[in-house]
């Protein structure tokens, strides 16, 4: 049996766009649908690949081809390679995916010197004969044969000049004549050989053609750029379709068009068109194309016919359509159609519309959209229209966009931010202290540190963009500037960041504000309706609780208590806490943050009521509250020289007869006053000393500091539960959970218990109240998945800490990882993806599914999330969902994200694969 490897349009089945290729499956549908598509077939893309590999066209094609081009002529009623009446076909390339431009189409071929003569005889006009004449002459040169288009030019140019004129359009019958022939000319001299008379030659070759360009340089390298592999698209296929004219006179337009607008969404006839004009010119930019708005009146009979093309394009795809339309003599053909490209405003837009109108459902309505495009719609972002070149380049570390002067500390960050000023924070790296300045900046900007580094983690939060690690950007925080390669930058002079591409620029440039629209709204709340897992938010502050709020958080999943620490009211006093050395002091200065964190806690509770707000329990390790060592030997070093500088002065002083005293500042400042300052620091140099650990995130941390100084987790359970009481007092409904974090045994947290059941009776005692408050553990150590069972006896939820998880399951260090080896891991293929941003499914995600299993097996209520960044990525997502998880909880900004991702996961959860539910 030979092969098939032609399809006419009236017969190929146009849902097999591997087979056919997108143009091609398309113009078999719309056929069948009964569009008016002139007739034509399709070569498969299984012949392209056949050609490939052998250096020829398969035996039976040309055969088949021929057959078609009969059935052709039956249908047109017109002559392939004679005239009176000629057939003129396209050859058009058309891929599985569209890669637009990438690879060859013809026009007009079968004109050869008989055609021509027909052509002329038929339409009366050969002028337009001579035009698609030389048209096709050059176009076949240059694809089939090889010649640049320069030689052909040259001709072209010459009798222009010759005839003084200017544009294309001012050239005669005559001039076009004469170029045709000179083209031919130009075929003989540069191909050695005559341009082909015989018409199916000329299509073979025109075939052949397209097939290589498939795997020319411009096709190939943009595949490898949109990681286009052979298994989405394998070959192009190749369409023949019937010539029709959009310019053999005013009746006659060729145009592209959009059934809605994509960059807004609107419901409206969106494109262009040009009349007399074939439809290259549309593209290539000769003439200037109308608004297909203006049709309306020019040409009111094709302008209903175009309508009616519309809608039914729409209700038959349930999908805007991206479409191109030629009128031939008064009458509308289509000549092809595929998806719209759009913005996610306009994707939310139609979703929405497309829904109400009845053409999708609510299911097709949230799956048309890729969750992560959401992202575009949630933070500002550069004006797409800025010419600008970035200075520097960084990590993307959170996205957004923002300028401002730079400034290079905190503390001005915040006194400019408060007077009013747009602020951008510059530093090497920053660190907890320098929280005030994030608070008053409207982006951040570091030149050291990875995507996890405190700058990147602590702006996600805040939903701040934030470029990371801009190796090219040196900061000088002495001198009140930074070195961007030759340029220096002096602190005051505006920057812009782009935190979704990591993008630095001098200067200020435009920006397009967030757009939470109704529409996003209300797609969202399908989500939700549709969603099993719950999404939460991590979020540290009021603020952010509230903001994660209009992000439609359903409650807190991560507090990370240690963030309300580095506030500057409350600094001093955590660092006295480290520095004392009884535990008396240690009261002391705990019993002064008490009702600081419950206040905190009261707000939080109250913003989030009644949803869940699970707080967990303080996990850095100390020394991250202090300066480093290095910081404070600078201190000590300058206070020790002022010392000497105001004992020097005193001695001074005393020996001068008549001194007149210092000005003030200065005068009140004693000895006494500096040393207290430098026994202060040096204090905190012996701190930090002892504090120093190898290895601190694997070291005094967690719950292991709430073992060793347990009147730091007491107090801050006191504040939780006090402020448990205090709303239930004002009649505010709360859910406060109590998480501890690193545990690695159930004695871990029998511990915390027993604090938590002291305090519960000593509250009752005092206030009557009956508190109860759920209690749970984060999962991040290798051990706690392992040892599942026994945690979840003693705990009532589970929150997979992804983040540490992730870290020791594959023994990395994240920002060790992430800025030495982890590129070149990706880049050769040796790790598919980052896995502290992608969900490490097949490593991680085994230990977090025993964990689930085993959990469960003891406590089948227990309710578990995912609080790690991956939490709000939606492949992690749809493995959650899988699993069975109760909730996912991100980062604010991306909580719609996760939102419709969760939905998604629902929707197609059939279609997950590649992991098992151990028995
Ligand atoms: P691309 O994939 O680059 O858009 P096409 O195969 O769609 O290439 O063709 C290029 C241009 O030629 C388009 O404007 C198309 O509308 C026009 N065209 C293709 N085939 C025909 C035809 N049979 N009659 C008239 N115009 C055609
Ligand atoms: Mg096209
Ligand atoms: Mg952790």
């Amino acid at each position: 049996m030979t092969m098939r490897h032609v399809y006419a349009f009236s017969d190929g089945d146009g849902q097999n766009k591997k087979l056919l290729g997108g143009k091609g499956a398309n113009l078999c549908e719309m056929t069948q649908i009964g569009l008016n598509v002139p007739p034509g077939f399709v070569i498969t893309t299984e012949a392209c690949l056949d050609y490939l590999e052998a250096d020829e066209l398969p035996a039976s094609l040309l055969g088949q081809v021929r057959d078609e081009i009969t059935n052709l002529e039956a249908a047109t009623g017109r002559t392939f390679g004679a005239g009176p009446n000629p057939l003129l076909v396209s050859v058009r390339s058309g891929s599985a995916l569209s890669m637009p431009g990438m690879m060859d189409t013809f026009l007009n071929l079968g004109l050869n010197e008989e055609t021509l003569a027909g052509l002329i005889e038929q339409t009366g006009d050969e002028r337009f004969a001579y035009d698609a004449y030389r048209r096709f002459i050059q176009l076949f040169g240059k694809v089939a044969l090889g010649i640049d288009d320069e030689k052909f030019d040259a001709h072209f140019d010459e009798i222009k000049t010759r005839a003084g004129i200017k544009a294309d359009v001012g050239l005669e019958a005559a001039h076009l004549r004469e170029i045709s022939e000179r083209f031919l000319g130009v075929v003989r001299q540069e191909a050695g050989r005559d341009f082909p008379q015989d018409v199916m030659q000329q299509l073979q070759l025109a075939v052949e053609a397209v097939f290589r360009s498939w795997m020319g340089k411009r096709a190939v390298d943009y595949r490898r750029e949109f990681d286009i592999t052979p298994d989405m698209a394998n070959g192009t296929a190749v369409n023949i379709c019937t010539m029709v004219f959009g310019n053999m006179g005013d009746d006659c337009a060729t145009g592209v068009g959009f059934t809605r607008n994509p960059g807004t969404g609107e419901n409206e006839m969106f494109g262009e068109y040009l009349t007399n004009a074939q439809g290259e010119d549309v593209v290539a930019g000769i003439r200037t194309p109308k608004p297909l708005a203006e049709m309306e009146t020019e040409m009111p009979e094709q302008y209903a016919q175009l309508v009616e093309l519309r809608n039914k394009l729409e209700s038959h795809y349930q999908e805007v359509q991206d479409y191109e339309f030629t009128i031939e003599k008064g009458t509308l053909y289509c000549l092809q159609t595929r998806n719209g490209k759009m913005n996610a405003a306009a994707l939310v837009r139609t979703s929405v519309e497309m829904f109400r109108e009845g053409l999708i459902s609510r299911e097709q309505a949230l799956l048309r959209i890729d969750p992560e495009m959401l992202e575009q719609l949630l933070h500002p972002t550069l004006d797409p229209d800025s010419t600008t070149q970035p200075v520097a380049t960084g990590l993307p570390a959170s996205p957004g966009a923002a300028s401002g002067k730079c400034v290079f500390d905190a503390d001005l960050a915040e006194k400019l931010g408060n007077a009013g000023e747009r602020v951008i924070l510059v530093r090497e790296e920053t660190r907890p202290e320098d929280i005030h300045g994030f608070f008053a900046a409207e982006g951040i900007l570091t030149s050291r540190g990875g995507k996890t580094s405190h700058a990147a983690v602590v702006a996600r939060g805040m939903g701040k963009p934030c470029v990371a690690g801009a190796e090219g950007i040196d900061v000088d925080v002495a001198l009140r500037l930074a070195h961007v390669g030759e340029q220096i930058l002096h602190e005051g002079d505006v920057i812009t960041l782009d935190g979704g591409t990591g993008e630095v620029y001098l200067g200020e440039i435009a920006t397009l504000p967030a757009d939470f629209s109704s529409e996003l709204k209300e797609l969202l709340d399908w989500a939700d309706e549709v969603a099993d897992l719950k999404v939460l938010a991590n979020a540290d502050t009021p603020d952010a609780a509230n903001r994660a709020r209009e992000y439609g958080a359903m409650g807190i999943g991560l507090c990370r208590t240690e963030r309300m620490f580095n506030a500057s009211d409350r600094l001093p006093i955590v660092i006295d806490m480290i520095l004392a050395n009884t535990e008396e002091d240690r009261k002391t200065a705990l019993n002064k943050l008490l009702p600081m964190q419950r206040s905190d806690f009261i707000d939080l509770f109250t913003t989030m009521s009644p949803d869940p707000v699970t707080v967990r329990l303080l996990d850095p390790p100390m020394h991250e509250f202090l300066p480093t060592e290095q910081q404070l030997l600078e201190e000590i070093r300058t206070l020790r020289l002022y010392r000497d500088v105001v004992r020097g002065r005193n001695s001074a002083l005393s020996a001068m007869v008549d001194s007149t005293p210092l000005p003030a500042p200065f005068s009140g400042l004693t000895e006494e006053n500096v040393i207290d300052a430098l026994t202060r620091k040096e204090r905190m140099l012996k701190k930090v000393r002892e504090l120093q650990e190898t290895n601190p995130m694997l070291g005094h941390r967690g719950v292991r500091l709430g073992i060793t100084y347990p009147e730091i987790y007491a107090m801050q359970i006191e504040a939780i539960l006090e402020a448990a009481v205090e709303c239930e007092k004002r009649g505010v409904e709360v859910q406060p959970e109590i998480m501890v974090p690193q545990v690695i045994t159930s004695q871990e947290l029998a511990h915390v218990t027993r604090t938590i059941g002291e305090l519960t009776s000593n509250l009752k005692a005092e206030f009557g109240v009956n508190v109860h408050i759920k209690f749970g553990t984060m999962i991040e150590t290798v051990r706690a998945c392992t040892r599942a069972k026994k945690l979840a006896a003693s705990a009532e939820f589970f929150s997979f800490g992804t983040n540490d998880l992730t870290q020791a399951t594959f023994s990395f260090s994240r920002e060790d990882a992430e800025n030495k080896f982890l590129p070149m891991y990706n880049d050769s293929g040796i790790l598919q993806d980052n896995p502290f941003e992608v969900l490490d499914i097949q490593g991680v995600g085994q230990l977090i599914n025993m964990a689930v299993w085993n959990g469960r097996s003891v406590r089948p209520d227990l309710k578990i999330g995912i609080c790690g960044e991956q939490g709000g990525h939606p492949a992690s997502i749809r493995f959650c969902h899988h699993l069975g998880l109760n909730y996912v909880s991100c980062s604010g900004p991306r909580v719609p994200v996760a939102r419709l991702a969760a939905a998604n996961a629902k929707l197609t959860e059939k279609e997950f694969v590649g992991f098992d539910k151990p028995k």
